[in-house]
């Protein structure tokens, strides 16, 4: 049950619980169409709150730049970043777990939340080459405290990496 404070709070709409999961797995689902066409399968979305839409949407694209650094995750942040979009009113969507350096970017951009799909543990099994600390490890030890949901549309998530692994490639995220 809400309080009277909670209910105020909500007529910001600001609050990662206003939004439907039907708007966030279509987020989620853009973000794995952008996966699906990359060399690397690995996709992100900045879903705005406030304007309730996705704002960006970036794969993976380590291979094409050349560039190590540039995980889904780091991409769509980049870009918000350089659209000056302030990242406190976001929700960071990707299809795998963030990696610890993509999940202290979401923390020293204050998103709002990260949700994601598949799990590190799940790319490892599959042989994935991974650093082995969860998303939310990292979150706890940050300031702000982003709010997490894991195994988001994990069912679509984990069925996409488990098809790309009968592929013959493969590799780090
Ligand atoms: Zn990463």
């Amino acid at each position: 049950m809400k309080n009277d404070s909670d209910q105020f709070a909500s007529t910001k709409l600001d609050r990662v619980d206003d939004i439907s999961d039907e708007l966030l797995e279509s987020a989620m689902r853009q973000a794995l169409e952008v996966a699906m066409r990359a060399r690397r399968p690995f996709g992100a979305a900045l879903f705005d709150i406030t304007r309730r839409r996705v704002a960006y949407c970036r794969p993976n694209t380590t291979r094409e730049d050349h560039d190590p650094f540039a995980h889904a995750e780091m991409n769509v942040l980049r870009a918000a970043a350089q659209s000056d979009s302030d990242l406190s009113n976001h929700i960071l969507l990707s299809t795998a777990e963030p990696c610890p350096m993509c999940a202290s970017a979401a923390i020293i951009g204050q998103v709002k939340a990260i949700a994601f799909g598949t799990s590190i543990a799940t790319l490892v099994q599959l042989g994935w080459r991974q650093i082995q600390l969860p998303a939310a490890t990292v979150i706890a030890h940050g300031s702000p405290r982003i709010e997490v949901r894991p195994h988001f549309l994990e069912s679509e998530t984990d069925l996409f990496y488990q098809r790309y692994q009968t592929q013959p490639y493969g590799g780090e995220q």
